[in-house]
């Protein structure tokens, strides 16, 4: 804002003291100049506080999706190159909290899933491995089970995932005789069109299976063919992993356990480093990389 120059009257004729309705007009005409000034630099001043400017609603705007040019790999026939992310799935969160310990009070699986998936996602991505959660806190995706469930699926989709991994913690229908007998792991996956000609979700439970058994020596129930919203709807490998029961006491101690959550972690990235070794992922300039079918997509 530029400061309007104000002249005073000099002793010429038209501004002669006599003259009362000119000079009364004139001092009138500078007092409000003055006045319209000194209210817009007033106001400037008002919006330069940040007290001010944080009432201010901006719209949230997401970050561009970071975009980058594939390297200069020959690729084969029939093939498309992929960069290789890996999108980790922590069962349930939020209001749904999974099953409950009988033994212990306030204590779910939602905590357990995502605190062993966090340990997932520090320890793939400490061997250079891209990884995503689908929660990085205690919340749900959508209202309803089924949505939630929907949602994890496609950020995997969207995402263009090479490999999905849900992790959860099992119960046992404790209405059943022998129902707090029953421990260990199952490696849950579906049979369904690959999008690799050389690996596909039962072969990639199966590593997951051996991998977690082998660094935490937990009872492997084995894999079992289950008809589950995310291995469903997921387009890529997907395991879903069920770590121990809550129902039975040693796996609810285990569960508990700092040292078992973090083998377990150590099993499901060793897992799935395993799953990119069978899927020939390779490294071009720090980064990995798989071929996947054309025709896949
Ligand atoms: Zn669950």
């Amino acid at each position: 804002m530029q400061m309007t120059h104000i002249k005073f009257p000099g002793p010429g004729p038209r501004y002669r003291l006599t003259n009362h309705a000119r000079f009364i007009a004139f001092i009138l005409v500078t007092l409000l100049m003055i006045t319209a000034v000194v209210t817009v630099l007033g106001k400037r001043r008002e919006e330069d506080d940040p007290k001010n400017t944080s009432i201010a609603v901006t719209p949230f705007v997401p970050p561009p999706t970071p975009e980058y040019t594939m390297p200069p790999i020959d690729v084969p026939e029939g093939k498309t190159l992929e960069k290789v992310l890996v999108v980790i799935d922590p069962g349930h969160g939020g209001s749904d909290s999974g099953t409950v310990s009988p033994y212990d009070d306030d204590f779910y699986e939602k905590e357990v899933t995502l605190d062993i998936a966090l340990k997932v996602r520090d320890l793939l991505n400490e061997s250079g491995i891209d990884a995503v959660m689908t929660r990085y806190s205690d919340i749900r995706l959508a209202e309803t089970q089924r949505e939630d469930l929907k949602l994890r699926a496609q950020l995997a989709n969207e995402l263009n995932a090479t490999l999905f991994v849900s992790i959860h913690v099992n119960a046992y229908d404790l209405k059943l005789s022998g129902a707090t007998k029953v421990n260990g792991m199952e490696i849950h996956y579906l049979d369904k069109q690959s999008i690799y000609d050389s690996f596909d979700s039962r072969e990639f439970a199966e590593i997951m299976g051996k991998a977690i058994e082998a660094q935490n020596g937990i009872n492997n129930r084995g894999i079992i063919k289950s008809d589950f919203s995310v291995l469903r709807n997921t387009e890529m490998p997907a395991v879903l992993v069920e770590t121990a029961y809550i129902t039975n006491r040693e796996d609810n101690d285990r569960l508990k356990s700092d040292e078992f959550r973090a083998k377990t972690a150590m099993g499901i990235a060793d897992g799935v480093k395993k799953a990119l070794d069978a899927l020939q992922a390779f490294e071009y300039e720090g980064d990995l990389y798989v071929f996947r079918e054309a025709d896949s997509q």
